[in-house]
């Protein structure tokens, strides 16, 4: 499929007139569709005429409780929109973008039931006019912020995400933004990104994770019932960080060696576990013995399902 296939779907089940359909699901409660960035930008532009204030919901579709979890959480805005757009530029490997999951008609459905009252999306081409291909968007700089751990395994990763989330701000206008902390460094770029443009105002919303621990994701879906098993050592590598150092343990090497420990079994190649001073990100030396509680940030791969998880230490 190429990129731009990936990111269109046929609303066959919903209503379209000129690129605005609606989704009938609860007759008192409809989440309006809109397919056109500049059609999105237009009607949130009239409700913030009318003095409502926005709460955006930024995803890639796909979604679980995680997700909503961030509607629920924008639900103190007047207005909660949401976009579904799975963004090519922010994937360094073209078959993690292909085998990335999608369920577009299940998520405006699950959007809908959460009191989502817009859900946009566009293809690459309507984000970026004039731009025939991935390859020839104009990216950002990713800033300070990508630096090490996601920045470095995925290299050009944060410089897509960045890129998208920037036309999506500038689509949806001055609002309450919601992220996941799942995604802590790319939690970092975002607050950087709304504090070079001025806005929007950016919220960060506590992990939503399953029973035995494991971090709510969407490419969670493709993991094997005994891969799933597996994955649960990714919370118990951080939690088991986070239990040494409540009982004292101050050195960075043991306490890394901690998560590595767990982690280090058949099944999962563990790209990196290491601690870093959300504070002073920029500076991955952490002072030995630590003296402020660090975050532990974890990235593995279960066969060929890449996962991140983390936790604050203190
Ligand atoms: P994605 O669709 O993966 O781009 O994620 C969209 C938003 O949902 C991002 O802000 C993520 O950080 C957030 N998110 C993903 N997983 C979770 C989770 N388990 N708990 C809370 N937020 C999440």
């Amino acid at each position: 499929m190429s990129a731009e296939a990936s990111n269109t779907w046929k609303a066959s089940s919903f209503r379209v007139h000129n690129n605005v359909s609606t989704v009938l699901k609860r007759p008192s409660r409809h989440a309006l569709l809109i397919e056109s960035p500049v059609q999105a930008s237009a009607w949130l532009a009239e409700k913030r005429r009318q003095q409502q204030s926005i709460g955006f919901v930024p995803t890639m579709g796909a979604l679980h409780d995680g997700h909503l979890s961030l509607v629920a959480a924008a639900a103190e805005c007047d207005i909660i929109c949401a976009s579904i757009f799975v963004n090519p530029l922010q994937f360094n490997n073209s078959e993690d973008l292909e085998r990335y999951p999608r369920n577009p008609e299940r998520d405006i459905e699950l959007l809908t039931d959460s009191g989502c009252d817009m859900v946009f999306t566009g293809t690459l081409q309507s984000f970026f006019p004039g731009v025939a291909d991935t390859g020839a968007v104009p990216l950002e700089d990713p800033g300070a912020y990508a630096q090490g751990l996601e920045g470095e395994y995925r290299p050009g990763h944060f410089a897509g995400v960045r890129t998208i989330v920037k036309r999506l701000f500038e689509t949806v206008g001055d609002c309450r933004a919601y992220f996941g902390e799942k995604d802590f460094q790319q939690c970092l770029v975002i607050k950087d990104l709304a504090a070079a443009l001025g806005y929007p105002h950016v919220i960060v919303c506590p992990t939503r994770r399953e029973p035995h621990g494991l971090a709510m994701s969407s490419r969670n879906e493709r993991l094997s019932p005994e891969q799933r098993r597996l994955a649960g050592s990714i919370y118990q590598a951080l939690a088991s960080a986070r239990d040494a150092w409540q009982a004292g343990e101050r050195s960075p090497e043991k306490l890394e060696e901690i998560m590595t420990g767990i982690l280090d079994r058949p099944g999962i190649v563990i790209e990196y576990a290491a601690l870093r001073d959300p504070l002073d990100w920029i500076r991955p030396a952490l002072p030995n013995p630590l003296v402020q509680p660090p975050r532990a940030l974890v990235a593995v791969m279960i066969g060929d399902v890449r996962l991140i998880d983390n936790l604050a230490l203190g």
